[in-house]
């Protein structure tokens, strides 16, 4: 009994304490993620323009991202942070930084050209517009419209099967059941009458059973409708 006693108190002792530390860790934790940085000062340092192709027409949903050479370490932390311009061509990048990224030389990829941005932390604090202008001319010229290339993705898939209606009906017209056809005829379906198995036409069926068998026309009816059912699970 002495040995329980002693554990029970050891265990209320131990869940007394947990408590306390795992409150002081948290507050370390807190300390080192929102105190921190507030004493380093980062502010958001945005860049945008507007991109253009060569013909100066806007370059629109277009990715804009930000690339960095090898030895720009300052750059790194950036790399990869990219927009994508509107309908009007306009992007805008927004990075969180710091005072010694000051200078620091980031490229901006357009559509696989590249174009160098220095950040210039006083130039931001100092425009009226909240941002850093940095429009971007390419060096290409205007691809050929999506519409345009729907279009014609459209036209040759129509001609396709236009193509391929021509050759089914050529080939039908070859036949003389196929040409018969065409004009609106269609053979008549031969089926197998259930009393004699002699074989014929679907629509004689009925007569036959009540001419040939002397059944009553009620039943033959009903024996038809049990063959043609027959013919439609086939
Ligand atoms: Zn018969």
């Amino acid at each position: 009994m002495m040995k329980y006693d002693c554990k029970i108190q050891t265990s209320i002792e131990n869940n007394y304490f947990r408590p306390k530390s795992m409150r002081s860790l948290w507050v370390a934790v807190l300390l080192v993620f929102f105190v921190f940085p507030s004493l380093v000062e980062a502010e958001t340092y945005r860049i945008s323009g507007i991109v253009t192709y060569s013909d100066g027409s806007t370059v629109n949903y277009n990715d804009v991202e930000i690339i960095c050479q090898s030895q720009e370490y300052d750059c790194h932390p950036f790399r990869g942070t990219e927009s994508n311009t509107d309908m009007y061509g306009r992007f805008t990048l927004e990075l969180d930084v710091e005072e010694y990224h000051d200078g620091a030389e980031l490229i901006l990829n357009v559509r696989n050209e590249n174009f160098s941005h220095i950040i210039d932390i006083s130039e931001m604090q100092n425009s009226s517009q909240n941002f850093v202008d940095n429009d971007i001319q390419l060096l290409q010229n205007r691809p050929p419209a999506p519409i345009f290339s729907g279009f014609t993705c459209g036209l040759i898939i129509f001609s396709l099967a236009f193509g391929m209606v021509l050759v089914r009906t050529a080939t039908r017209l070859m036949t003389p059941v196929g040409r018969a056809e065409f004009v609106g005829y269609r053979a008549p379906r031969i089926v197998e009458c259930p009393e004699c198995h002699g074989r014929i036409e679907q629509h004689r069926l009925i007569s036959h059973l009540i001419v040939e068998h002397e059944i009553e026309p009620l039943e033959a009816g009903e024996i038809a409708g049990i063959v043609f059912s027959k013919i439609e699970m086939k």
